[in-house]
């Protein structure tokens, strides 16, 4: 017997070119294939804008030579794109099928889209510890975006994990606000740029505990302290805790790819493996664009040059079949 479901009608939608993601790569890849004439679509994702939202100004994108708010370099790249043509809809993919052409990505309200080419630029997302104390306060003292919410921690003292550029950065923008920024760092140096080491250093108010890791978080109303162990393994071992009413994670990103289902080949820490001249991936019509595919470099200058390359190379790929 046949079986009817009710419910939301299902919309199909079809486009040449499906642009996955609204960072500096997904907005940059509307921009140029719009503008070559090829019907696209750009789904936004959860965060429009991606990480440049989160942070402050943005002194290394080029043409600003004053430097820019990260919220504004995106607004401007969405305007850009909305300017050109570029058809920008708000949503997330939940799933993709890519095992033939047209691939059929579903969106997170059940419509499905056909696209005869895709540009994967999802970028990535913060990583977390993996303590369960993380989940415990999050929202109640635990955070990934210090200028989202630092303003919530104004005169108390926080900690930020982490010793590469971003853990720098955030602990220095929180020092302008906090009584006391810890930073908890578990090797013997900072990874960061001597630059932002030296903005570390200038600041009275950030102490650096170094050789440190953090066991577990407590407080009965929020966060309200760390557990910390200092050179853990070794016969120096020491165990202590710091009271703290915020606790920001900076210990770098995860490209987001869950939704590709492994149907595209990742390196081993899950960035998308693309060709060494192209944006191609494994599947062929799948370009990858951003963090999502750069291990190495993710900076928001390189990630716009590669959304151009996508583009350039879907361009390619739809005028030979
Ligand atoms: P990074 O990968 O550079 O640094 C991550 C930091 O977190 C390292 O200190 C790492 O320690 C630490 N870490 C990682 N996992 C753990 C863990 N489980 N426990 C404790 N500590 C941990 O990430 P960032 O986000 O800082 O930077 C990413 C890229 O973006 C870099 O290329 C950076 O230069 C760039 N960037 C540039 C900025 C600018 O130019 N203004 C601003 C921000 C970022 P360890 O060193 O021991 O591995």
């Amino acid at each position: 017997m046949p079986r009817f479901h009710r419910g939301p009608k299902r919309k199909n939608m079809k486009t040449n070119c499906l642009i996955i993601g609204s960072g500096p790569a997904g907005y940059t890849a509307a921009i140029y294939t719009t503008r070559a004439n090829i019907k696209s679509v750009l789904v936004e994702g959860l965060q429009a804008g991606g990480q440049l939202t989160q942070t402050t100004t943005i002194e290394n994108f080029p043409g600003f030579p004053n430097g820019i708010d990260g919220n504004e370099l995106m607004q401007n790249m969405r305007q850009q794109a909305i300017n050109v043509g570029a058809n920008i809809r708000s949503g997330v993919i939940k799933s993709i099928d890519l095992s033939k052409r047209p691939f059929v990505a579903t969106l997170d309200g059940g419509e499905t889209l056909e696209a005869e080419t895709v540009i994967v630029a999802t970028g990535a997302s913060a990583k977390y510890l993996g303590l369960d104390d993380e989940k415990k306060y999050a929202g109640q003292g635990v955070s990934a975006c210090a200028t989202c919410d630092g303003f919530f921690y104004r005169k108390r003292v926080v900690a930020v994990v982490g010793g590469g550029d971003t853990a720098c950065e955030e602990a220095v923008y929180l020092s302008n606000l906090c009584k006391k920024v810890y930073m908890i760092v578990r090797k013997d140096y900072l990874r960061a740029s001597a630059a932002m080491q030296k903005r570390v250093e200038e600041r009275e108010n950030i102490e650096v505990l170094y050789n440190t890791n953090t066991v577990g978080l407590f407080g009965d109303n929020g966060v309200e302290g760390a557990h910390l162990v200092r050179f853990k393994g070794t016969d120096k071992e020491e165990l202590f805790d710091i009271d703290i009413h915020g606790f920001f994670l900076a210990i770098g990103h995860r490209p987001n790819t869950e939704f590709l289902g492994g149907q595209l080949a990742l390196d081993e820490n899950g960035y998308i493996v693309t060709d060494h001249v192209t944006t191609a991936t494994s599947v062929e019509g799948v370009f990858a664009a951003g963090d999502v595919a750069d291990p190495r470099y993710r900076q928001a200058v390189a990630a716009a040059g590669t959304g151009c390359r996508a583009a350039l190379d879907v361009e390619k790929f739809l005028a030979a079949i």
